[in-house]
């Protein structure tokens, strides 16, 4: 039997065919930034010079607190477990200070980022910084951008074999700086330094030297806008944190569309013509290899260096500078409805010109005012609230204070003479770098008196003790309740370890527990 066997087509294409699969990974295509030169750049500089200033020569700083205590300002002081700032001394029972101040570090970037977007990104960051810095030397040892193409681009020859042998030599010891200094702030710096060059240091500190050394030289010499792009999250983050009022780095193509590199010539034939005369001055100088003309971009960190860029060129053309600018989505919205006639028609540049050929007075600007809002408000609110409390806790902060761990095992033991007797771990803390006599009484447990171990004294209910500087003095404690008091007020009683510096009030309390069977025998 023979006929048709009917079925269906399907007019398909297979999504991830092997054949049209391209590779999950692409080469890093090469970026050449261009020194651009500004008020940007300029403060770009600076902030460069005071953040790696700080970061280099803080460990060296000294600051006398007296015999016994470091006299590193900035000291991170594992082995005693200490945090010192300059006049600060923080103790690991104060790690709450740190904590606020790492709050107060986050609520910052977000006021940062509501506002002025990502200016960290752009100017603070030491991923930024170091780039900057090792391109600095690039530039010195290569040349600038088309010197360093060409180079890129040519044969290898002895020329380029030693200018590269050189800048990565220098990088390389900006990176072992960089790894160095990083642990001068957990040890007293020239001391470290000493045992360092001589071999003498903590297996540690070598392997923190050169993991530091390895990350500074790939991140900032190797991998640069890769970082940016691929591994930090912030660019993802803060996405959550910009709305239409936050400062962006923005090209204003309500005035430079269309674009023409014929100006003169687009006018003779009476077509109009933007400000962007597509020289891709804006492009060269990107460290990100974007062009910003494209839009707003995840890569682009705000570094505006394509702004420096563009105002030289508007400039040099006798034009308004502010072609790139910083700039809110509101205003650019509302000034490209201007310049398009509410959509209707694209970009006519001469809607936001005057008769004069200037800005018309009807494009928006940005206005300082315009950061106040309720968003950046609430940041600034929470970001104030957290420092005032950080500072009413350390002004407030004891300087003497106790703790107090009772012993489980056993409760509690009756002894020969019927009296009960509890154990006690007590710590008491001083944290002045002066030595200090204080004394430790018991209160509110009838009939109680203590003996310390390893102390010489008369048992009572007050016991003298010495302190050392900065220190902390653990002592045990045998708390005795005569027969015949306490009986009838239940197993657990309470008792109170308080500590008093007679010379300066200092004073704190503990309350604990004083545990006997519920009858006296
Ligand atoms: S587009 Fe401009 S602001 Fe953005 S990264 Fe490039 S140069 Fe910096
Ligand atoms: S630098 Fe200014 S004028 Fe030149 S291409 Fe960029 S936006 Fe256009």
């Amino acid at each position: 039997m023979s006929g048709t066997v009917e079925f269906e087509r399907h007019d398909a294409q297979p999504v991830n065919s092997a054949r049209l699969r391209r590779p999950l990974y692409a080469a890093r295509r090469k970026i050449f930034p261009k020194r651009a030169s500004g008020p940007f750049r300029t403060f770009k500089w600076l902030v460069m010079a005071v953040t790696l200033g700080i970061y280099y020569l803080t460990p060296w700083i000294r600051w006398d607190r007296g015999p016994h205590a470091p006299d590193q300002a900035v000291l991170v002081d594992i082995a005693n477990r200490r945090f010192y700032f300059f006049f600060i001394e923080i103790w690991p029972q104060e790690f709450f200070l740190v904590a606020g101040l790492l709050v107060m570090a986050g609520l910052g970037l977000f006021l940062v980022t509501s506002t002025v977007g990502r200016a960290w990104c752009g100017y603070a960051c030491p991923q930024t910084v170091w780039v900057d810095l090792f391109l600095v030397v690039e530039r010195a040892i290569e040349g600038d951008r088309n010197a360093r193409i060409r180079l890129d681009q040519g044969p290898w020859t002895a020329r380029k074999l030693a200018l590269r042998s050189a800048k990565h030599a220098t990088w390389v010891a900006i990176a072992v700086a960089t790894g160095g200094a990083w642990i001068f702030y957990f040890a007293d710096a020239p001391t470290l330094l000493a045992d360092f060059a001589a071999g003498k240091a903590a297996p540690v500190a070598y392997a923190t030297v050169a993991l530091l050394t390895a990350t500074t030289y790939v991140f900032g010499g190797l991998m640069r806008e890769q970082v940016c792009t691929y591994m930090c999250p912030w660019p993802r983050i803060q996405a959550a944190m910009l709305d239409e009022h936050s400062l962006t780095v923005t090209y204003n193509d309500w005035r430079g569309e269309p674009r023409s590199r014929h100006a003169k010539r687009a006018a003779a034939q009476g077509l109009e013509t933007g400000d962007c005369v597509d020289c891709n001055a804006c492009v060269v100088v990107c460290p990100m290899g974007i062009d910003i003309r494209d839009g707003q971009q995840l890569e682009c960190i705000t570094c505006a260096l394509c702004i420096d860029a563009c105002d030289g060129v508007m400039d040099r053309l006798g034009r308004e500078r502010g072609l790139i600018s910083y700039a809110t989505l509101v205003d650019y919205n509302a000034n490209m409805a201007l310049a398009t006639g509410n959509g209707a028609h694209p970009v006519r540049p001469s809607l936001v010109r005057d008769g004069a050929g200037r800005i018309a007075d009807a494009v928006a600007h940005f206005r300082p005012k315009k950061l106040f809002r309720p968003r950046t408000f609430i940041y600034f609110g929470g970001w104030s609230l957290i420092g005032l409390l950080l500072v009413y806790g350390l002004l407030t902060r004891d300087r003497l204070e106790i703790n107090v761990l009772r012993d489980r095992n056993p409760q509690y033991v009756v002894l020969s003479d019927g009296s009960i007797r509890n154990g006690y771990t007590v710590k008491l803390l001083n944290k002045i770098p002066e030595q200090r006599s204080v004394t430790v009484a018991l209160a509110e447990l009838p009939g109680a008196t203590m003996s310390v171990v390893g102390l010489d004294h008369v048992e009572g209910d007050t016991v003298a003790v010495t302190l050392e500087p900065d220190r902390a003095r653990s002592l045990k404690i045998y708390v005795r309740q005569a027969r015949g008091h306490g009986d009838g007020q239940g197993r657990t009683q309470r008792l109170v370890f308080r500590v008093t510096d007679p010379a300066s009030l200092d004073a704190a309390a503990y309350v604990t527990s004083f545990e006997r069977p519920e009858t006296n025998r």
